[in-house]
């Protein structure tokens, strides 16, 4: 008679010969089929003694031998796009903030040399780091195109990608076409680590179960979605090709927008800013607004002439809180911000400018500092330039207390783009093998920052790779 050993939220079970063999884990006693190996051990923390194999977490000393067993290695972290670390923070969703320290490791001296990591094949991938029901977090990688997902396991020395099968339904596909659509996608999760996708098949909840190898997904609603979903209070939202979708205990149902326009259902949205009481996702034709006041939703066009700049700006978060958003104004001929949600003024600006949240980068200046970007004509005094930038075009990518990381383009439109990794001390620190093509003129840059294990990784669609950094 095997016996079992009930230790909080695993169980195992000891045969007559005294080996251990997991098979229940987590809050929902979750049954464990897979055959216990290093990658799994390492998910439940299990302990190995090399002549007698995994034990639980709990055991501190192999019962056959008696000798220590070491403690698994154990990822910490969150990285849920495009957000970063933070998913929980009750602060505004800002694209592209993180409050993880970003230096890496060697960049005083200028001597790195990128790892890279292989991705497991062609696709069009997005990744998610987390603890999915584990005790230690793992990286996702999802290819939206494919509707595909692998986790990376990692044994001593070498990483590799390790697809998940679907138990029952597969993950739906994100097949995009042009940057609107790759842009618009990103992810909403619950408290229990449920992932809520967008997908042409329509708005999909996914639970991953890293230890047998698969996942569970369900479709929360079967129309297409033009958005990605996010929560207010209990209610989960997602613009469709039917209007808003906004699913209450499991049950979906379309819920009117009211609009003094058509509204057209074709559109990709950007992924929503998120308030404690507000959503409001932007499109090239104006803006659906959802409060938690009891207002019904609605949907306001943008001014008359005005044409929004995404390709160079996502929202911009103003000193006082307010939201702005950057396009043109073809009756002046001027760039000018719209303030979102509220009236139809048009604020003139100066020029062009790369935004992202709170960075602002106006021609070869960039800063983030207190004073609104209309207003710098007469109050911004110039605090920092980036070197030798000239003819260059930055794109404010990742953003920490600490650094801001973008990517400079260098070189006459004609020349094939250089990538260059700058921190706020202007300093050019990682001057990377030529890319060409990375990011195509009047497109937003693509490129995707993932931190998991102590390291940075960069990711452009398309690419077999990551390029990795150690964080210092
Ligand atoms: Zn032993």
């Amino acid at each position: 008679m095997p016996f079992e050993w009930n230790l909080d939220e695993e169980c195992w079970q000891q045969d007559d010969q005294g080996a251990f063999n997991l098979v229940h884990w987590g809050i929902t006693q979750q049954p464990v089929e897979a055959q216990l190996d290093k990658a799994i051990a390492c998910h439940v923390g299990a302990r190995l003694c090399f002549s007698h194999g995994f034990f639980p977490a709990k055991f501190r000393y192999c019962p056959k031998c008696g000798k220590l067993m070491p403690e698994p290695p154990r990822v910490e972290g969150r990285w849920w796009p495009p957000v970063g670390d933070n998913p929980t923070s009750a602060y505004p969703r800002v694209f592209l903030e993180v409050t993880i320290p970003l230096a890496v490791v060697g960049w005083e001296d200028g001597q790195i040399n990128p790892s890279e990591l292989r991705l497991p094949g062609a696709g069009d991938y997005r990744f998610l780091v987390g603890e999915f029901g584990t005790r230690s977090s793992a990286m996702i990688a999802i290819n939206i195109r494919g509707g595909h997902l692998h986790c990376l396991e990692t044994d001593s020395s070498t990483s590799q990608w390790c697809e998940l099968e679907p138990e029952s339904q597969s993950l739906g596909h994100w097949e995009c076409n042009d940057w609107r659509k790759s842009l618009a996608w990103a992810v909403a999760w619950t408290r229990d680590d449920k992932l809520l996708l967008p997908t042409d098949e329509g708005l999909t909840g996914v639970q991953l179960d890293l230890i047998n190898r698969r996942y569970r997904s369900e479709r929360l609603c079967e129309q297409p979605c033009l958005g990605s979903p996010a929560f207010l209070g209990t209610s989960l939202l997602a613009p469709t090709t039917l209007g808003l979708c906004a699913v209450v205990d499991d049950e979906a149902k379309n819920v009117p927008i009211e609009s003094s326009c058509a509204i057209k259902l074709t559109d990709y949205y950007h992924p929503p800013i998120i308030e404690k009481d507000r959503l409001i996702w932007l499109n090239h034709t104006g803006q659906l607004i959802v409060e938690r006041n009891g207002v019904a939703p609605r949907y306001i066009p943008w001014p008359a002439d005005f044409e929004p700049r995404f390709n160079l700006a996502t929202s911009y978060l103003a000193p006082d809180g307010q939201w702005w958003q950057l396009g043109f104004d073809h009756a002046t001929e001027k760039y000018c911000f719209v303030q979102l949600s509220a009236g139809q003024q048009l604020i003139p600006t100066d020029g062009p400018r790369r935004i992202a949240g709170r960075i602002c980068v106006r021609r070869e200046q960039w800063s983030d500092r207190e004073t609104a970007p209309w207003r710098e004509k007469e109050e911004w005094s110039i605090s920092r330039e980036i070197r030798g930038a000239e003819h260059s075009d930055f794109h404010p990518l990742l953003y920490s207390r600490e650094e801001i990381i973008g990517l400079l383009r260098r070189g006459q439109p004609q020349d094939s783009d250089r990538i260059f990794l700058l921190d706020r001390g202007n300093r050019v620190r990682l001057p990377q093998q030529e890319l060409c093509q990375i990011s195509i003129p009047g497109e937003p840059c693509l490129g995707q920052f993932v931190v998991y294990d102590r390291m940075l990784y960069f990711y452009y669609p398309g690419w077999g790779k990551l390029i990795g950094w150690a964080l210092a």
